[in-house]
């Protein structure tokens, strides 16, 4: 590990997600100097990933890229991608100390065009999580075409030292000396925004997840509807199908306390009911099924867009699906409750979309050691005043932005950003006042 470097900024925020994003800018355009430490490679979190967003259908990628841009090219905000935290510390009522280690690209990033030679060269094939592991990726790698900074990685985990990126590289700026740079950062007040983590369906093995080629959850059908997706059209992972009868199965892992998750994810429903009007459009011939609990079109405009896909012909069925299985041809049965008659039906399908919950990143926990970062009793970061004041933690000077309390969408993960924000502003000024 290379020597330490000690820097200083009025803020930190942690999480590069949309709520991390617009923290840094609200904060910047106050005149507060941040840094901005996401611990991927790439901005952007998960709504970069998406392909439209309900309920305005609006391009998930061209919304967030205006922003992903304001905050790189804004002068009050620096960012560090791949850098993790290693802790934050309280030294007294002004100040925080947080100790991160940026890990080495083995790319010089100031260099690097972005030509993707090394990536063209680079024999070494991987599962690309980026697209969900539905296609490969290079071991010399730009995550994908939109990533924020757009600069080449090496996975040295699998790559093999042949040197064939190294040759090709224009500006040779690939430099496998590269080692972790540890920093030391003072601040005055903490952002966390790190997010939510996906529900892993492979848990629930009756659905087969992981073991049928043609079940893919709701993520990977973001890839497949997006404009930068792996197949360039909707297709069935197993066997490259155009899917006639599309299933998507709700609440996987969200309100069931048999995987200890009994929350409401809140976003799965609209998600899937944008998904399958989305899926209309690209497919106009094909049969989407929603197999839901109850529909929980909660939100401004989300009852019309619910009602909006009855009309399009997306089926609904108020339907508890037990069991998944697969069929030699790759399609998959379907056996559920039939809510309404009590009865116990099946249904075939060529594609099951399982809509996964939202659970929560602990990663916080993990960065305070002597303070008290409390979470709820579902992991989230825990809110110190729920109803006046949303955006406190538990920690003075510490502030919870997005999806880091609670699983939200968009609209209001931005509020909450903005709240988090000013709560950081006010307290900076109020401890200013007592020096
Ligand atoms: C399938 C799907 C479809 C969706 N569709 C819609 C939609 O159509 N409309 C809508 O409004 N919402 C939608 N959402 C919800 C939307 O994705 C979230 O509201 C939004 O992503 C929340 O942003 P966030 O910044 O809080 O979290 P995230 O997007 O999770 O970002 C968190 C960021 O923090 C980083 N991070 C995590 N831990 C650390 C750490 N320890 N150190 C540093 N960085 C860290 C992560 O790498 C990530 O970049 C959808 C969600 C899913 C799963
Ligand atoms: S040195 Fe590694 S990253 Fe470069 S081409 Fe060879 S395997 Fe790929
Ligand atoms: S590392 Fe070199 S070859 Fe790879 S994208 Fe950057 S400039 Fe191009």
């Amino acid at each position: 590990m290379a020597a330490v470097e000690k820097l200083s900024f009025d803020v930190l925020v942690v999480g590069g997600g949309i709520a991390g994003i617009e923290t840094a800018i609200n904060l910047g355009n106050n005149g507060l100097n941040v840094l901005l430490v996401e611990k991927d490679l790439t901005l952007g979190g998960k709504m970069i990933m998406l392909s439209k967003v309900f309920p305005t259908l609006d391009c998930g990628a061209c919304i967030t890229t205006p922003k992903i841009s304001e905050v790189a090219r804004h002068p009050n905000v620096t960012i560090f991608t791949n850098t993790v935290i290693k802790s934050i510390k309280k030294q007294d009522m002004h100040y925080f100390k947080s100790l991160l280690v940026r890990n080495p690209r083995y790319v010089i990033e100031s260099a690097c065009t972005g030509c993707q030679l090394c990536e063209m060269a680079c024999p070494v094939v991987v599962p690309d999580q980026y697209q969900y592991e539905m296609v490969g990726r290079k071991a010399a790698y730009i995550p994908f075409s939109i990533a924020c900074p757009r600069v080449a990685a090496i996975d040295i985990e699998h790559c093999t030292l042949c040197g064939a990126c190294e040759r090709v590289c224009p500006p040779k700026c690939i430099d496998f000396t590269q080692e972790p740079i540890e920093f030391q950062v003072i601040i005055k007040a903490v952002i966390i925004a790190t997010g939510f983590n996906l529900f892993d369906p492979a848990q629930i093995k009756r659905f087969q997840y992981g073991q049928a080629k043609n079940i893919i959850t709701a993520m990977q059908m973001e890839r497949l509807l997006a404009p930068t997706r792996p197949y360039n059209h909707v297709l069935r992972p197993g066997d490259g199908k155009i899917p006639d009868k599309i299933a998507y199965v709700l609440c996987v892992g969200s309100r069931d306390r048999t995987v200890n998750n009994p929350i409401c994810s809140q976003i799965c429903c609209m998600y899937s009911i944008k998904q399958a009007q989305l899926l209309m459009g690209a497919l106009p011939m094909a049969d989407v099924t929603i197999y839901y609990i109850n529909i929980r079109s909660y939100g401004k405009g989300f009852e019309e867009f619910y009602e909006q896909a009855k009309g399009m012909g997306v089926n609904f069925i108020k339907g508890k699906v037990g069991t998944i299985s697969e069929k030699e041809n790759g399609s998959l049965i379907l056996r559920y409750e039939d809510i309404c008659t009590g009865k116990l039906k099946e249904a075939e399908h060529d594609l099951v979309v399982l809509s996964a919950g939202v659970l929560a990143n602990q990663d916080a926990t993990g960065f305070f050691s002597d303070d008290r970062w409390e979470k709820d009793e579902f992991h989230f970061a825990r809110q110190n005043d729920l109803f006046f004041n949303p955006a406190l933690s538990s920690i003075e000077g510490v502030f919870l932005a997005g999806t880091t309390y609670g699983p939200m969408d968009i609209p209001d993960t931005i509020l909450s950003a903005g709240a988090a924000s000013m709560e950081a502003i006010r307290y900076i000024k109020q401890m200013a006042l007592k020096i």
